[in-house]
C-alpha cells in the first residue's frame, strides 16, 4: 500500500514503524476471511484491511471521523488478521496507533467515559474488584440471569505447596482471574510442584497492564508495567527462571513490555529482560519432561479446547496445550472454526455486547457440536464469558490436570 504519511508522525517512532507497517499491506483482503467482526457485519470498514485504510487515510489527511472510533471499537484485538496476512502486517501495532489518534481527535460522550473510568478503576486492582466481586455474590439471587450466570461460584483455590524445589520461577498473580478463580494458579503450582519446580508469586506485583492497554489509558498501562518490572526484578537477579502466566491474554502483554517500554530509558532494558523470561503455562509445561502428569482425579475425558486468540494468535502457541491434554490422556472433540474469538476479548464483552453475544453463541455451536462433557480454555475472560451461556462446565486447562482437585 502507497503511503504519505506526513513528517511529524514519520519523526516518532512509533509512527515511522506503523507507515512501514502499512506499505507491506498488498490489499488482498485475505484477512477479511478470518476475521470475526467482519464475518458477522459484512462491512468492509469492520475488517482489518478497511481498519488499515481508515487509519492510514485519518494520518495522511489529518481529519479523524467519528466514524473511525467505531470501527476500530468493533475491532477485537484477536489478530486473527495477522496469524492469515500473507505479508505479515502487524495489524495490532496500526490498531493501537490508529485507536490513540481516534481518542485525541474525538472525546467520547459522558456515559462511554465514565463506564470505561469505572472499568479501569475497578478490573485491574484485586482487592478492589474482589470486594465488588463479594457483593455480585451476596445479592446474585436479585440479579438478572444475564449477570447472575457471569458470576461464578466461588471455589476454595487448596493448598500452596510447601516443597521448596531446586528450581524457581515466578507467577504473574494478575487481577481479575485471582478473585473470580483463584484456583487455577494454585494448581499451576500444583503441577510444577510435581515437576521440580517452585511457583512464587512476588510482593508488589499485579495487573499486566492489558486492561488499561486496550481502553487506551497509555500511560497507566505503563505504570502497571513498570510497577511488575520493579517487583520482579529483585528475583531476577536471583536466579529465577521465568515468569509464569497462567492466563494467555495476559502473557501476551508482559510478552510485549519490552516493545512498550522501549522508549523509556529507566526502565527499557530491564523491560526487555522482562519480556525474555515471560512464559505461558503451557509452554512452561510443554518444556518440561510431563510424563507424569495425570488426568486430575474425577476429571472427564472428552473435552472440547478453545484456544483464545491471544493463546493462537497473540502467542502463536496453537496446538500447544491441545497436545498436552492429548498425551495426558484426553480425548478432544473435533473444532470448526477454532481460530474464530468467542468475543470476549477482554471487556469488549462489556462494551460491545451485541457483537460478542452473537460470537460466543457461533462458539458455543461449535463447541457443543460433539456433545463434550466439559470445556477447557487458557483464559479467564473467555472462561467467564463461555461460563455465562455453555450447556457444560467452562475450566482452564490447568485444573485438568491438578493433582488435587
Ligand atoms: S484483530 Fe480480530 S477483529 Fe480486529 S481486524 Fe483483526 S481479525 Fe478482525
Ligand atoms: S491479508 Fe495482509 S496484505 Fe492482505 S489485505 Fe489483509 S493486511 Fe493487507
Amino acid at each position: 500500500m502507497q503511503t504519505r504519511f506526513p513528517e511529524q508522525v514519520r519523526a516518532s517512532g512509533e509512527g515511522a514503524a506503523v507507515e512501514r507497517i502499512v506499505r507491506k499491506c498488498v490489499h488482498c483482503g485475505f484477512c477479511n476471511v478470518t476475521c470475526p467482526t467482519f464475518q458477522v457485519r459484512r462491512d468492509e470498514l469492520d475488517g482489518p484491511r478497511g481498519r488499515i485504510y481508515q487509519i492510514k487515510h485519518a494520518i495522511e489527511t489529518a481529519s479523524v471521523p467519528a466514524s473511525l472510533r467505531t470501527h476500530l471499537d468493533r475491532c477485537l484485538t484477536c489478530r486473527a488478521c495477522e496469524t492469515t496476512c500473507p505479508a505479515g502486517v502487524e495489524y495490532g501495532r496500526v490498531l493501537d496507533f490508529g485507536r490513540e489518534l481516534a481518542e485525541r481527535a474525538a472525546p467520547r460522550g459522558t456515559g462511554e467515559r465514565l463506564l470505561r473510568r469505572a472499568l479501569r478503576w475497578a478490573l485491574p486492582h484485586r482487592r478492589r474488584f474482589a470486594t465488588l466481586l463479594g457483593l455480585g455474590r451476596w445479592v446474585k439471587p436479585l440479579l438478572p440471569a444475564t449477570v447472575r450466570r457471569s458470576i461464578p461460584r466461588s471455589r476454595p483455590a487448596g493448598p500452596w505447596p510447601s516443597t521448596r524445589q531446586p528450581r524457581r520461577m515466578l507467577l504473574l498473580a494478575g487481577c481479575v482471574q485471582d478473585a473470580l478463580e483463584p484456583r487455577i494458579n494454585a494448581a499451576a503450582a500444583r503441577v510444577l510442584d510435581r515437576l521440580g519446580i517452585t511457583l512464587e508469586s512476588v510482593a508488589g506485583a499485579g495487573c499486566c497492564g492489558a486492561i488499561s492497554h486496550h481502553l487506551t489509558a497509555t500511560d497507566e498501562a505503563a505504570a502497571f508495567m513498570r510497577r511488575n518490572v520493579d517487583a520482579w526484578w529483585p528475583q531476577v537477579q536471583a536466579g529465577a527462571e521465568a515468569i509464569v502466566v497462567t492466563a494467555s491474554g495476559c502473557a501476551v502483554q508482559v510478552k510485549d513490555y519490552g516493545r512498550l517500554l522501549a522508549h523509556d530509558p529507566a526502565y527499557a532494558e530491564r523491560a526487555a529482560k522482562i519480556s525474555a523470561l515471560a512464559r505461558d503455562l503451557a509452554q512452561v509445561l510443554a518444556a518440561e519432561d510431563a510424563t507424569g502428569v495425570a488426568p486430575a482425579p474425577g476429571a472427564p475425558r472428552r473435552i472440547a479446547f478453545q484456544s483464545p486468540c491471544t493463546l493462537q494468535h497473540g502467542q502463536r502457541l496453537g496446538g500447544v496445550v491441545e497436545g498436552l491434554l492429548r498425551r495426558a490422556g484426553f480425548e478432544l472433540a473435533p473444532l470448526a472454526d477454532g481460530h474464530l474469538c468467542c468475543g470476549a476479548a477482554g471487556t469488549y464483552a462489556l462494551l460491545q455486547r451485541e457483537l460478542s453475544d452473537e460470537l460466543r453463541t457461533r462458539k458455543l455451536a461449535s463447541l457443543a457440536a460433539a456433545a463434550p462433557q466439559l470445556i477447557a480454555t487458557a483464559n479467564i475472560g473467555c472462561l467467564v464469558h463461555l461460563q455465562a451461556a455453555a450447556p457444560v462446565p467452562v475450566r482452564h486447562w490447568i485444573e485438568l490436570l491438578d493433582p488435587l482437585a
